[in-house]
């Protein structure tokens, strides 16, 4: 089964367009907004996927694998057999914590213009000491709370105990072994595999597109305990 049938497409006619309206340009800081929807939580929104991705990247490959990707790597590793980079089309969130940007910058001290940018905003806007930074392409509220549901899970001790004793009961559920199958096998998940179901469950929409079931009393668990936490930590 290939990326596309799992993940919506993102890259649409009006995308492609406007990214290749503006692809002489190099990214600068006016093609993201920069929010804090959280305590200790800064998030990027760009409006094209390719911006985002290009920003994030290898910062997120090399805190997802612990890989340090090149470029010539990467489209190694994400190029389909009919030339497409699928990853420029669906992964329209990321989330890095203080600890992976830290380790990622130390590691790669070349940055690539996009990086240069993004690097400097995220200096910039990152007053805490821990900190979460999330980058998302468009408008989806789902990819968003996704995002955010990582940026609590690592901010909040509290929220990660509540998320990881829900866990706990979900996995007696036959689903749960459906959802860890699709993550490990199609998605290519290798670490955190828990922590991305909780994600799913919590921004509770695609889980039948993308895992083949659709737990929603489950989802409904997870997103309230969700809607509580945000509200406590709003800023
Ligand atoms: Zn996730």
């Amino acid at each position: 089964m290939k990326i596309k049938d799992v993940l919506v497409e993102r890259w649409t006619a009006t995308t492609v367009k406007k990214y290749f309206d503006s692809k002489n340009n190099a990214i600068t800081k006016q093609d993201f907004t920069v929010s804090y929807p959280v305590d200790g939580c800064v998030m990027f929104r760009f409006e094209s996927v390719p911006d985002l991705a290009r920003s994030f990247f290898r910062m997120a490959e090399y805190y997802e694998a612990q890989s340090n990707l090149d470029l010539a790597d990467f489209l190694d590793q994400f190029v389909d057999d009919k030339g497409e980079v699928n990853y420029f089309k669906f992964w329209d969130g990321f989330n890095i914590t203080d600890q992976g940007f830290k380790s990622w910058l130390k590691k790669n001290p070349k940055l690539t213009q996009a990086e240069k940018v993004l690097v400097d905003a995220v200096n910039k806007h990152t007053k805490t000491k821990r900190f979460c930074i999330i980058g998302v392409a468009g408008n989806d509220p789902v990819n968003v709370n996704h995002e955010l549901f990582h940026s609590l899970y690592y901010l909040q001790s509290d929220y990660r105990e509540q998320v990881d004793q829900l866990l706990k009961e979900f996995k007696k559920d036959s689903a749960y072994k459906t959802m860890a199958s699709v993550l490990k096998s199609k998605l290519d998940y290798v670490k955190n595999v828990d922590e991305e179901i909780a994600a799913y469950l919590t921004a509770g929409s695609q889980l039948k597109m993308v895992f083949g079931v659709d737990p929603q009393d489950w989802s409904k668990k997870f997103a309230a305990i969700f809607n509580a936490t945000i509200k406590e930590h709003k800023k």
